[in-house]
């Protein structure tokens, strides 16, 4: 059995011009100690389809089943999410002031988390955990700084308490959202060397969101490319990389300079997401796709394939229009 196994997932938000359609089925399974790259530009649904999972997305309408070791998260009572999030599943968002709250110090509320969790823990060892964890994550003189507010900690460390709140339980499941933007490329590493680690000893799985395939090149062993709410490519991550299959995935690959190391022919993908309110028909890529043929405005492609998935109509081998290897 999958560690997650999400199937069929759709979120919808009501607003008074009609429902924004940000998950429009998503089906994908996280194995034990694996790590899954969810890309995809802003508004794809990357975000809203995680945060669906951990229930927090209020308001929306969501349909489809998400697994955790069988448990079905879909329409789980508040009370038993909170149970799960923190020890089973834990979150790092890009904003860090998102879950740390700024009336307690850092450490009470690592040390919290912990004792909440594991009762058992005594407080003098919830602390020294609570300092292990921020020394883990790079944070200087954490004997002191453990009993700072997090106004006086700086965005970066602030992030990397964030992170030490992720790790402290060990969970099953970690899903990182953009975690290492607001970092500086030292912070990064050592942050992605963290979780790399986590998943090494303790078979942590990782979701990690992102818009930016360079950001999990070196990470991620199954990538799910999203557009408008669907994924449109799903492969192993060399697949994705080396011998992309969807003319988005192309489009996001020549834009990652990270990614690639090509030079010369760094690129946006040109065009603007379409609006969830009103979803174009047929392919959704359709009005920004260089290869859209008739057929593409009408018929919706589904995810096509075993292994390396794709939806669109193109028979596509793109083998060579990815980075040189
Ligand atoms: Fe382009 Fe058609 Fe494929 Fe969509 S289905 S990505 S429009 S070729
Ligand atoms: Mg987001």
């Amino acid at each position: 059995m999958a560690l997650l196994e999400v199937t069929d997932l759709k979120v919808s938000f009501p607003t008074p011009d009609g429902p924004v359609q940000a998950v429009r089925g998503m089906t994908f399974q996280v194995e034990r100690g694996r790590t899954l790259g969810i890309v995809g530009e802003s508004g794809s649904g990357k975000s809203v389809s995680t945060q669906t999972l951990m229930g927090l997305t209020r308001g929306a309408e969501v349909s489809g089943s998400a697994l955790l070791e069988g448990r079905e998260l879909i329409g789980m009572p508040e009370g038993e999410l909170r149970r799960l999030r923190g020890a089973q599943i834990s979150m790092i968002f890009q904003d860090p002031l998102s879950s740390l709250h700024p009336l307690y110090t850092v450490g009470w509320q690592i040390i919290e988390l912990i004792r909440i969790h594991e009762p058992a823990t005594t407080k003098a060892q919830a602390r020294k955990l609570a300092i292990e964890q921020l020394a883990m994550v790079g944070i200087p003189q954490p004997e002191q700084r453990v009993d700072d507010y997090p106004h006086q900690f700086s965005g970066g460390m602030r992030q990397r308490a964030m992170i030490a709140m992720a790790l402290a339980l060990n969970p099953k499941l970690i899903i990182a959202d953009e975690p290492t933007t607001a970092l500086d490329a030292t912070v990064q590493a050592q942050i992605l060397d963290l979780m790399a680690r986590s998943r090494r000893e303790f078979d942590t799985a990782l979701i990690m969101i992102t818009h930016d395939l360079g950001v999990i090149a070196d990470m991620a062993d199954e990538v799910l490319v999203m557009y408008a709410g669907k994924p449109v490519e799903r492969a192993g991550r060399r697949d994705v990389y080396y011998r992309p299959h969807h003319p988005y995935t192309v489009g996001l690959l020549e834009s990652v300079p990270s990614a690639t190391g090509a030079k010369g022919r760094l690129k946006p993908v040109p065009g603007q997401p379409p609006s969830l309110l009103n979803p174009p028909g047929g392919c959704p890529f359709h009005p920004r796709c260089p290869y859209v043929m008739a057929r593409c405005r009408v018929d919706v492609p589904p995810l096509m394939g075993d292994g390396h998935q794709s939806a669109c109509w193109l028979p596509l081998d793109l083998e060579g229009v990815g980075p040189e290897v």
